[in-house]
């Protein structure tokens, strides 16, 4: 092929023109990050611990991401956050049934208290 910013002729295969430098955009590797530590694993870990649906989501996407993209990296704190979200999840749903229901025995025994008045 030839170097779209000088016009050498070069490698087909060369990611940077050997004459001038510039990248080639040929052959370039998929965007991964095989290497680096997976953010956002770490940051949806943290948030399950403050907001739960929001922490879930993002290790959601996370664990998606180090599947995908981080090799693996971070899939540990991903699944981490997760649980820990989903477990917070379950928590609240059962504490708005336990309020609810402690709400609806108490209005029952007022109403059954202004019978007896
Ligand atoms: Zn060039």
């Amino acid at each position: 092929m030839y170097c779209k910013s000088c016009g050498s002729q070069i490698d087909d295969q060369a990611v940077v023109c050997p004459y001038c430098g510039v990248a080639t955009g040929a052959n370039q590797p998929a965007q991964t990050h095989s290497n680096e530590t997976n953010t956002l694993a770490i940051v949806g870990f943290v948030l399950s611990f403050f907001t739960a649906l929001i922490g879930l989501i993002i290790s959601a996407i996370a664990l998606h991401k180090a599947k995908t993209e981080y090799n693996g990296n971070g899939k540990g704190f991903a699944i981490a956050g997760i649980v820990i979200g989903a477990v917070e999840m379950g928590a609240i749903f059962l504490y708005v049934i336990i309020i609810v229901a402690g709400l609806a025995a108490l209005g029952a025994a007022a109403t059954t208290n202004a019978f007896l008045l």
